[in-house]
């Protein structure tokens, strides 16, 4: 028993080491790929669940490693906002996004907001507002066609300092969402607190809302209370009409997902879905 305790201790020690190897080796091709241009954006569509318009597009970002192949966000993202590299990455982001957006909007003027995702670290940085103000005026965007997404996580280690940076944003016109609602713990009681202008309820909530009664239920009472509290719904992670139905009964605003479209890179974003919309 001994040794296999030993045994399992330098197997756990050596994966240790293998992991911050890996880390490493990660953070570095982080900061190469920043400056090579590895990354891409794709967007997603987001729904009018009334007449099912576009009414937003969620840039979302891709890594296009030259050996490695293609490396999800889920995997790079965390690694990013444990270094610092998420504030140059985030402000790559930005201004890509805010490019895009431009460059779609001078082809025909189009009426629909952008969802940029934000990261804990790169939101209470106090650089980050003063670089937004700058990419505004670059790009011409208007603040208030800016969606900026952020997560519970944030709002809870640093209540004090999230609510003055959303007040701020909002003063500009930024709109302010919170991402994978209902995740965390005192979902609720941030609904009042904050001033938002959408909740995202988390995909794991909808994936099951027509075969499991509590999460429609509580799918159906977030919509309840953002309504009263005048604050939209989305729901992300819609892959069924059958999912579709329910949230439209439950007068749910706004809708993302497979159903509609997987996350596409610009140009066909362009080409598809700016054609059918409705200006
Ligand atoms: P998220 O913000 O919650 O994004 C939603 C994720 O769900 C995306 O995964 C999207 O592709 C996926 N998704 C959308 N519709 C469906 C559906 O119908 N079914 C299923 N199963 N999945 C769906 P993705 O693109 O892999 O992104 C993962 C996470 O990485 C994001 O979660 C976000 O937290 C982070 N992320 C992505 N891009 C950025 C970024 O530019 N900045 C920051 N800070 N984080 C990002
Ligand atoms: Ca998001
Ligand atoms: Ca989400
Ligand atoms: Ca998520």
């Amino acid at each position: 028993a001994k040794k296999a305790g030993r045994n399992n201790f330098s197997e756990y020690e050596s994966c240790l080491e293998k992991d911050m190897l890996s880390k490493i080796t990660m953070y570095e091709e982080i900061k190469n790929a920043i400056q090579e241009e590895q990354f891409e954006l794709y967007y997603q569509p987001k729904h009018s669940v009334k007449d099912e318009n576009i009414v937003g597009a969620e840039a979302l970002i891709r890594w296009q490693h030259p050996e490695k192949g293609f490396i999800s966000p889920g995997e790079f993202i965390p690694l990013a906002e444990d270094t610092d590299l998420i504030i140059p990455l985030g402000n790559w982001v930005i201004r890509k996004a805010f490019r895009q957006y431009k460059e779609w909007n001078t082809i025909s003027p189009i009426d629909f907001h952008l969802s940029i995702n934000i990261s804990p670290k790169q939101f209470i940085d106090d650089n980050f507002i003063p670089f937004l103000l700058r990419s505004v005026e670059e790009f011409s965007v208007s603040p208030e066609k800016i969606d900026l997404e952020i997560t519970e996580s944030l709002a809870i280690e640093n209540t004090e300092l999230t609510l003055e940076k959303i007040n701020q944003l909002k003063k500009i016109g930024f709109k302010i969402t919170m991402d994978d609602f209902g995740t965390g713990y005192t979902s609720l009681t941030y609904l009042s607190k904050f001033p938002l202008d959408r909740i995202k309820i988390d995909q794991s909530f909808i994936r099951d809302i027509t075969s499991n009664k509590n999460h429609a239920a509580i799918v159906q009472s977030l919509v309840s209370v953002a309504k009263n509290l005048d604050i939209k719904v989305t729901a992300e992670g819609v892959e069924t009409k059958e999912q579709l139905l329910y949230l439209q009964e439950w007068d749910c605003d706004e809708i993302q997902g497979y159903y509609y479209s997987k996350p596409i890179p610009s140009i066909s974003f362009g080409e598809y879905h700016l054609e059918n919309m409705k200006i």
